[in-house]
């Protein structure tokens, strides 16, 4: 099982941390043990004094696949979550300034939260996906999948150029503006529509 992410992919969140905007989606993949099991506390890391928070909407891959065309994508996702792509912010912008790889700030073991899926019915593709982040009951992250600047079917199609996609692999689809700081005692919780995906606590 692969993780892929997608940097970048909302243009006021790439603003926000001074990025351009990509004119090709920005990939980077996660270990399969970066993923938080169920029943598992999430530690803030030992390595890190700035720990940020990104709600992101994830795929399920549900066939595998190469060289896929984006009006054939759709087929290869079932379900949808939102999940957190945490990320040790200080690591990263050391990691970026020296133009290095940055998985030691983004692929940490159990740095990566997902919640329960939803299936995907086209009903559901219909209109755009609207997802949100809280912390401690407050709404910090709001965001819809027409806001991307690549669609899901962008996504994958881009993702299998370089890539083979297999059932079960999982696709982070960007993280909207409003990323920030979390500490030790937070709790966060993610939503699709309005249905609550997953709460984790920063232990
Ligand atoms: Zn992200």
């Amino acid at each position: 099982m692969k993780i892929f992410c997608v940097g970048r992919n909302y243009i006021e969140h790439a603003k926000e941390l001074k990025n351009e905007i990509p004119e090709e989606p920005v990939i980077f993949i996660k270990p399969k043990s970066a993923l938080l099991q169920s029943n598992t506390p999430f530690y803030y890391p030992e390595f890190s004094n700035e720990l940020n928070y990104e709600v992101e909407l994830v795929l399920r891959i549900s066939k595998n696949g190469k060289y896929i065309q984006p009006h054939h994508a759709n087929k290869y996702y079932n379900a949808i979550t939102a999940g957190i792509d945490f990320t040790a912010r200080d690591v990263q912008n050391e990691l970026k300034k020296k133009g290095l790889p940055w998985e030691k700030a983004k692929a940490w073991d159990n740095s990566t939260v997902i919640g329960s899926w939803i299936d995907l019915t086209p009903e559901l593709l219909k209109k755009p996906v609207q997802f949100s982040l809280s912390l401690n009951g407050e709404t910090v992250q709001k965001g819809n999948s027409k806001e991307m600047i690549f669609s899901f079917d962008k996504i994958i199609a881009h993702i299998s150029q370089y890539f083979s996609l297999n059932i079960g692999d999982l696709v982070f689809t960007g993280t909207p503006a409003g990323v920030g700081e979390c500490v030790v005692g937070d709790v966060l919780k993610g939503f699709v529509e309005d249905k609550e995906m997953f709460e984790v606590e920063v232990k």
